[in-house]
């Protein structure tokens, strides 16, 4: 590391190399033992931590000072290093082959009572670890998740420059985009009951900058949703937004190759598997019931549909009558007793549907199932057929809609197929997704954004509940890193797509008509991708939630412990903005400030 004045190497770096030289170490006093005489301190700076040895014979500072210092006290040290006696050397400390005696000691800041032990042993509540994050981030599991980010960043940036990307930034203080979520907004000051929003992402900035001429443009993007809180989301996260002209689907692809592939190699030891397997959404959904499915294990889903095509139980006759389907997976040996396998019906029921049938497969070839007695012979031997069933196998199976049976299915799956650990990174591409999610009143709504290009601008306008876009996703392990698309470059597909989403043009012309303009000026066909960065590490390091990856993150209700966000502001900065708050929120406030008193 560089040093600066103070300091003349890090802590973490001396080795046996070192044995004999004088050194100045500067750093925080990490664990302190009193051996009746001689202090044992480490110290621990951004490199590591090493052993000093502290001898008031040797007169390295007062008595007083040696026995005052304290855990997390700033220190400055002199010393020599030496090779630590015999027996005492500690192999899991990449310094623990030697240590430092130390001449002077100078207390550069002393440190009060901890709100917390600082070694990675404690589990301490997350709440209180937000409050005082910057002493969390002196403990070697945040620390090392900062490292790793930067590391991840640093890759991602080498990539784009490699290949000649533009480095460009965009306002954060915007008029609001389309991109699924709800707006943070702004009040405007100057412009009194005016708004502001924050970008949900860089979206219509980077297609500017691309009829702009830009050609390749990145930004390692802070973006905005005002979503409810869950594991992997935020309100405020990051993400490596790109963007490039002339480019179609694979162009996209071979980038995102590139970035996935350095990132893990400076983050992992070993290297990603090229290319990265594709699947289209549609085979997605049939084979895992799933838009992001985790690849690290098979357990597809098979229809079984056929199966039952003529059967005489009618759970599965009822549903197929009315165009659903029958379909299950082979969860294997699960071994279970019966209230295990109910347990799997409450399970399936939770996640919404209205039953689920077991089946095991017995020994001798034949089904054991509440309702194998409503089977015919020839029926179960398919079925066990079609499932590849093995002796012992549970075969779970769902009746219902297609789209609920591949839900529920999808869910069960990830139950029964989660390996354990992180090691195994499984890459995929999704491509080929529907242009519009439709709910289940037929509403639509785009499922990327509405400048994603429709494969086929005739079929979205006759048919667009079934259409395809030109949107992709990157997956690993089941979570979606990131998603992009070739986008509309023709102002008159924009207005259509808008149309067809019931954007009214008025509508369209008042809230997009600078861009409708923008895209009538000799647009480049273009495309990109955004990468959620703090999902991507978070994945790489094994972290259960995003939280960990995020240097001063919010809490699940949106709440930052240690600056108090979000706070009330002065009645007078509320004057200044127009801004009134309710009678009915300044009375709730009040109860709660009197609730918190009792
Ligand atoms: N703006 C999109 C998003 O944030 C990504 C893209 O289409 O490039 O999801």
């Amino acid at each position: 590391m560089a040093t600066g004045l103070m300091k003349t190497i890090g802590a973490g770096e001396l080795r046996s190399d070192h044995v004999g030289s004088v050194v100045t170490l500067a750093g925080w006093i990490a664990r302190r033992r009193d051996h009746g005489g001689v202090i044992f301190v480490d110290i621990r700076d951004s490199s590591g931590i090493v052993q000093v040895v502290l001898n008031p014979e040797d007169a390295p500072a007062s008595e007083e000072t040696l026995h005052g210092l304290r855990l997390e006290y700033c220190v400055q040290i002199e010393g020599s290093v030496r090779p630590r006696p015999e027996g005492t050397v500690n192999p899991d400390l990449p310094s623990g082959a030697i240590e430092v005696v130390a001449s002077t000691i100078t207390v550069l800041s002393p440190a009060d009572a901890l709100p917390f032990q600082l070694d990675d042993r404690t589990d301490v509540d997350e709440s209180l670890r937000l409050q005082y994050r910057y002493l969390d981030m002196r403990r070697s599991r945040m620390a090392e998740n900062l490292k790793a980010r930067s590391q991840a960043i640093r890759a991602m940036r080498r990539v784009m420059d490699d290949q000649g990307f533009l480095e460009v930034e965009t306002p954060t203080l915007i008029a609001s985009t389309p991109e699924g979520a709800r707006d943070m907004l702004v009040p405007s000051r100057l412009r009194e009951g005016n708004f502001y929003a924050l970008p949900q992402s860089p979206q219509l900035f980077k297609q500017l900058l691309m009829i702009g001429g830009v050609e390749r443009y990145y930004q390692v993007a802070k973006c905005y949703r005002d979503e409810d809180f869950r594991a992997d989301r935020q309100i405020e996260f990051t993400q490596l937004d790109f963007e490039g002209s002339f480019w179609g689907q694979d162009d996209v692809l071979a980038v995102l190759e590139e970035v996935a592939a350095r990132v893990v190699a400076d983050l992992r030891d070993a290297p990603i598997e090229l290319p990265i397997q594709r699947l289209t959404y549609a085979d997605a959904m049939a084979r895992f019931g799933s838009d992001k499915p985790d690849l690290r294990f098979d357990m597809e889903l098979i229809d079984i549909s056929a199966v039952f095509a003529s059967t005489e139980f009618k759970a599965f006759a009822g549903v197929l009558g009315e165009g659903g389907s029958v379909q299950a997976i082979n969860a294997g040996n699960l071994a279970l007793a019966r209230s295990g396998l109910d347990a799997q019906v409450a399970r399936a029921q939770e996640l919404g549907a209205k039953g689920l049938v077991w089946m095991v497969v017995e020994d001798d070839g034949g089904l054991r199932s509440p309702v194998a007695k409503f089977l015919s012979d020839s029926e179960k031997a398919a079925l066990i057929d079609a499932c590849d069933g093995q002796p012992g196998d549970t075969l779970l199976i769902i009746a219902d809609r297609t789209k609920t049976v591949r839900n529920i299915l999808g869910q069960l799956r990830l139950d029964h197929g989660q390996p354990e650990g992180h090691e195994e990174l499984a890459f995929a591409f999704v491509t080929d997704f529907p242009v519009f999610d439709v709910d289940d009143d037929g509403n639509l709504s785009p499922a990327h954004h509405p400048f994603t290009a429709p494969a086929d601008i005739d079929e979205m306008v006759t048919s667009p509940e079934t259409a395809i876009s030109r949107s992709y996703d990157l997956v690993l392990n089941g979570s979606e890193l990131g998603s992009g698309s070739v986008r509309i470059h023709d102002p008159i597909i924009q207005a259509k797509v808008f149309e067809v989403m019931n954007i009214s043009s008025e509508v369209a012309e008042e809230r997009f008509g600078w861009f409708l303009e923008a895209l009538r000026y000799g647009t480049p066909p273009h495309a990109g991708f955004a990468i959620g960065i703090d999902r991507f590490v978070s994945i790489l390091r094994g972290e259960p939630n995003i939280r960990e990856i995020i240097p001063f993150p919010k809490t699940q209700t949106g709440a930052d412990p240690l600056t108090g966000s979000p706070s009330k502001v002065e009645e007078v900065q509320l004057q200044e903005l127009g801004i009134q708050i309710r009678p009915e929120v300044l009375e709730a406030w009040a109860l709660r400030e009197a609730e918190q008193q009792d």
